[in-house]
């Protein structure tokens, strides 16, 4: 079997402030791609510029979306519908981020639009991560009961149109998890993708997002046992994004 590439997310969330620097970031990275042999590189810009950012769009750098309604077409005034986005070529989502659980996405939710996402052909990146770490290991329920919501009734074929981001929201915008506890954190999700799923890790890929930087993020892929990661902050910065996917690209 064909072995998947691994998989570098970009998170722009709501920035940069104009058109002018999102094309100056995207095409900046661009150039910097030209040796990438094995990793996919997508990045998620705010829904205003995906139209105008689509034509830039490469073998080595995909756009993807950060959210979107997980209703069909219609009177959702302010909205954007999943089945609106494939005619950009977008070919990633990102669901269940958790600054969207903390406005109120709860995990039904997030299954709904999953399920949205792979019916549309694009490839759900489903956020799962817990708020704080307990000393009796509860949040390891907590991550099987996100997965296990987020994925009920997928169909397995589809299985392969989905990826598990390991964001601990702690993390996220502060310190990044330890290699070590992100390998612990890695085998047991395979687990129960395994269990629940009967999924390969093979067929699916885990990434880790939460402060990753040039500095962190080969030893986070290589010790932590992932195929790729989330990147918010960093992302904004062509030079450090590209030095990012350069380290994990030669791991
Ligand atoms: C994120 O928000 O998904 C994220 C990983 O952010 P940062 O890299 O800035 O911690």
């Amino acid at each position: 079997m064909k072995k998947m590439k691994k998989l570098v997310v970009g998170n722009w969330k709501m920035n940069p402030e104009s058109l002018l620097e999102a094309k100056k970031i995207v095409t900046e990275v661009k150039r910097g791609l030209r040796t990438i042999k094995n990793t996919q590189v997508v990045v998620c810009p705010p829904f205003v510029y995906i139209s105008p950012l689509s034509g830039l769009q490469s073998d080595l750098l995909m756009l993807g979306a950060q959210n979107a309604n997980a209703d069909q077409m219609g009177s959702r005034t302010g909205e954007v519908s999943f089945s609106q986005l494939p005619q950009f070529n977008i070919g990633f989502v990102i669901v269940g981020h958790s600054e969207r659980r903390k406005m109120g996405e709860d995990n039904e939710l997030v299954n709904k639009k999953v399920k949205s996402v792979v019916s549309e052909g694009m490839t759900a990146i489903i956020c799962v991560g817990e708020n704080t770490r307990d000393n009796g290991g509860e949040y390891f329920n907590f991550i099987k009961e996100q997965i296990s919501c987020a994925l009920k009734d997928v169909p397995k074929k589809l299985l392969t149109h989905v990826v598990i981001a390991y964001e601990p929201v702690w993390a996220i915008g502060a310190t990044a998890l330890g290699p070590s506890e992100l390998h612990e954190m890695s085998i047991y999700i395979k687990k129960v993708l395994k269990d629940l799923f009967g999924v390969f890790s093979s067929d699916m890929r885990i990434i880790y997002g939460g402060d990753v930087d040039r500095n962190n993020a080969d030893r986070l892929v290589k010790d932590g046992n992932v195929s790729g990661v989330l990147v918010g902050r960093a992302s904004l910065r062509p030079k450090d994004f590209v030095e990012i996917i350069k380290l994990i690209d030669s791991i």
